[in-house]
């Protein structure tokens, strides 16, 4: 039976000022009565303010795409976490494998990212994936490890509540092509023990999203797995219905 608790809508560079209206209007009717599930949003920069205005019931949350591991300053083209705050952003994904491969975002960077946004007292959502060669390779654990690993590293203990890890295979990220239930949780089972490794009791609670082609058909079969506990939705967050099922499907 699904019991996930988080569901994180990544619009990507889609979305107008219409979608906004019409996905907060659905989630409002549809889902201001899920108990159980926390819905996080992350929007293109220049719709936060719009949707944080429309979104200001306490299940759903604001996050961002992107944020600069620096404060303030001549940092063309950057937002600072403290930006972000201001209009209401307390989410944030980090170390998207789009951010990775196409903007030469490497773990060294990631890891600050995830500091400047913990320290800040924002979630960073870390995200972590090998690509199909990996896997092909046997390599998955290994890149996985040493990805998350690097993500996490000088996090105190204190701020681990502040932290979301997302498994997002490469190869099933808008491919339409799911990893397994089985090979989800393998990894994500991995995943668990590490964090526990390093955060000890608290590692047990630190929500593990999968992301990778989660559609309203194959939600709940992933969301059913002992550590899955939500995912990171792509494509599928931007149609109304398919994201609604999605939610409604964590909630089981
Ligand atoms: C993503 O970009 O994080 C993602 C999981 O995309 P999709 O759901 O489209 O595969």
């Amino acid at each position: 039976m699904p019991n996930a608790s988080l569901v994180i809508a990544n619009w990507k560079m889609n979305g107008n000022r219409e979608l906004t209206k019409t996905m907060s209007m659905a989630l409002r009717e549809k889902l201001s009565q899920l108990q159980k599930v926390k819905i996080v949003v992350c929007p293109p920069f220049t719709l936060i303010s719009e949707l944080a205005s429309q979104c200001y019931y306490d299940d759903i949350a604001i996050g961002a795409q992107n944020v600069s591991e620096h404060t303030s300053g001549a940092y063309t083209g950057e937002t600072s976490t403290t930006q972000l705050q201001e209009f209401g952003v307390s989410y944030v994904l980090v170390g998207h494998s789009e951010r990775r491969q196409l903007f030469a975002e490497t773990d060294d960077k990631v890891n600050e990212k995830a500091l400047a946004t913990v320290n800040a007292g924002m979630t960073a959502v870390i995200c972590v994936g090998e690509n199909k060669a990996q896997r092909d390779e046997g390599n998955t654990w290994k890149v996985v490890a040493e990805q998350a690993k690097a993500a996490l590293a000088n996090l105190p203990k204190e701020k681990a509540g502040k932290v979301v890890l997302a498994y997002e295979p490469v190869w099933a990220i808008g491919t339409g092509e799911t990893a397994s239930p089985e090979q989800a949780q393998d990894v994500h089972a991995k995943l668990r023990t590490l964090l526990v490794e390093q955060f000890g009791a608290i590692g047990e609670k630190m929500p593990l999203l999968y992301g990778g082609s989660v559609k309203a058909d194959n939600a709940a079969e992933l969301f059913a797995q002992k550590d899955i506990d939500g995912g990171l939705i792509g494509g599928a967050s931007l149609k109304e219905s398919d994201f609604v099922a999605i939610c409604q499907a964590a909630q089981g």
